[in-house]
């Protein structure tokens, strides 16, 4: 494994850079991973396994270390952290112990001297593009299934959050990975992306991150390459007016503003029965004077940095264009005051009399943002809420099971939430997008995300 160089330093979200990582035990050496391919799909699935329950211990190990520099290099708070690395850890064990089980089926037919059957086979090299904002867990929910089902990987993290994709990378090594399997690649996307994206050993690509990178990529990977791509999102909260008023302020502020707005099924618009818009506005302005904001590293904070300098600058143009657009009600101001030196800090921010013909409600912002925009009815709101080219995540706030029920049908979204965040998913259940903000082959996370990483043959088998 790890054939590129070692990780630069990291670009810090929260605070100073950590210094450079050691090099892995396997540093520099084996060979490339379409030669590493049949040894690997050839192993015993119990020594595959083996190795991916190893791994995730080494992580669980290492928690507070990997967590503190996640939150130096991308920035969230420290707790949320240590959750996403301890979540890395539960999803290795998952597909450790699903990838065992994961096989074909049998067929019934009319000829008794034949068996038909299914079977699965990993597809050779697959290429796992991940983004900044969940730097250990998202990649761990590709590579994990890939190896598992025999696959060798090439992994490359984003540019502005290597460091801890490295230490899930050195987490394999050390588990005992052979050379060659997993391949960790750093670099600019425009020279490394297409390299690991058309090369013509590559089978199949995970990308998450961006619309704009993912359709790139979709288009770009050839005839026999299959891709799975996770993308963007414009999240809508519907809150109608039967919904417990105090409740829905707490779905809108965690959805809205946890990882400082920086999560693809983030809450980004907030669509509300104009009944109750005076009401939940005051209760949510109020809410909103006591989120506390800081590095994540000091304190347990509502609100960390953002991850990057291009993340403030965008968070901030989106601010700007708000305040043309829009009424602003609250924040949305860039802190660079005493504590606030060594990080890209804004504070949350609300928008009202917005309609969905507005950019702030149109294009993805993944910044601490809220859009308010008035509704009358169910029906409009259902209009509005699919009225985008995403179709990620969406939730309602309702105490009506009837609209509860209508609402997991009507609307175009890949993960529905109803009086539960937009933000948050299980490990062990399906998760993607509808729309743009997916390619909608494959599912990612559950056991169906064994599926995108195997091919399926149909045996005849008589005598
Ligand atoms: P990004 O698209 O800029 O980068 C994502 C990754 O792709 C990085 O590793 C980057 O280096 C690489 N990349 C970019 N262009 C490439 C190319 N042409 N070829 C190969 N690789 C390329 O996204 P980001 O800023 O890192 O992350 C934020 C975006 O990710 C948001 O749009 C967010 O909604 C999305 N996201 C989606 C999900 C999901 O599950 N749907 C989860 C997290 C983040």
């Amino acid at each position: 494994m790890a054939r590129g160089p070692p990780p630069p330093p990291p670009a810090g979200g929260g605070g100073s850079a950590p210094p450079p990582p050691r090099p892995p035990a396997r540093a520099g050496g084996g060979p490339p991973p379409a030669a590493a391919f049949p040894a690997w799909r050839d192993t015993p699935i119990s020594k595959r396994a083996a190795i991916l329950f190893r791994a995730a211990q080494l992580l669980e190990d290492r928690a507070d270390s990997v967590a503190r520099e996640l939150t130096r290099e991308e920035g969230k708070g420290l707790a949320l952290a240590r959750d996403e690395v301890l979540r890395s850890a539960q999803t290795i064990r998952f597909y450790a112990v699903e990838g065992q089980s994961f096989t074909g089926e049998t067929f019934v037919n009319d000829d008794p001297d034949m068996v038909v059957y299914s079977q699965r086979e990993p597809l050779g090299v697959v290429t796992v593009i991940s983004p900044w904002n969940f730097p250990i867990s998202i990649p761990a929910r590709k590579i994990a299934p890939a190896l598992i089902t025999g696959n060798t990987v090439v992994f490359k993290p984003s540019s502005d959050a290597p460091l801890t994709g490295y230490r899930l990378t050195e987490a394999f090594v050390e588990a005992g990975l052979p050379p060659g399997v997993l391949n960790f690649v750093t670099g600019p996307a425009s020279k490394v992306g297409q390299a690991i994206t058309t090369a013509a050993a590559v089978r199949a690509i995970s990308f998450t991150g961006s619309t704009a990178a993912g359709e790139q990529i979709h288009r770009g990977a050839g005839l026999t390459t299959r891709t799975q791509m996770e993308l963007g999102g414009k999240n809508p909260l519907i809150v109608l007016a039967d919904a417990d008023l105090d409740r829905a302020v707490e779905l809108a502020v965690k959805g809205g503003f946890s990882l400082s707005g920086q999560a693809c099924t983030g809450t980004s618009r907030l669509l509300v029965d104009r009944k109750v818009l005076a009401a939940f506005t005051d209760k949510l302005l109020a809410r909103m004077r006591k989120l506390t904001i800081g590095n994540g590293l000091e304190g347990n904070f509502d609100l960390g940095p953002l991850a990057t300098r291009k993340q403030l600058d965008t968070v901030l143009s989106y601010i700007a264009l708000g305040k043309q657009e829009a009424t602003h009600l609250i924040g949305g101001e860039r802190l660079d005051g005493p504590g606030f030196e060594r990080g890209y800090y804004v504070t949350p921010a609300l928008f009202t009399d917005v309609t969905q013909q507005m950019r702030i409600a149109r294009e993805e912002i993944f910044g601490p943002v809220l859009a308010l925009i008035a509704v009358d009815g169910y029906d409009e709101a259902i209009a509005c809420a699919n009225d985008t080219e995403y179709g990620l995540s969406a939730a309602i706030a309702t105490s009506d099971a009837r609209y509860a029920h209508r609402f997991a049908r009507d609307i175009q979204a890949g993960t529905v939430k109803i009086n539960r965040t937009t933000t948050g998913n299980l490990i062990n259940a399906p998760f993607g997008g509808l729309k743009s903000s997916s390619t909608s082959t494959f599912r990612e996370s559950g056991r169906v995300g064994l599926e995108f990483y195997t091919q399926i043959k149909t045996v005849y088998r008589a005598g």
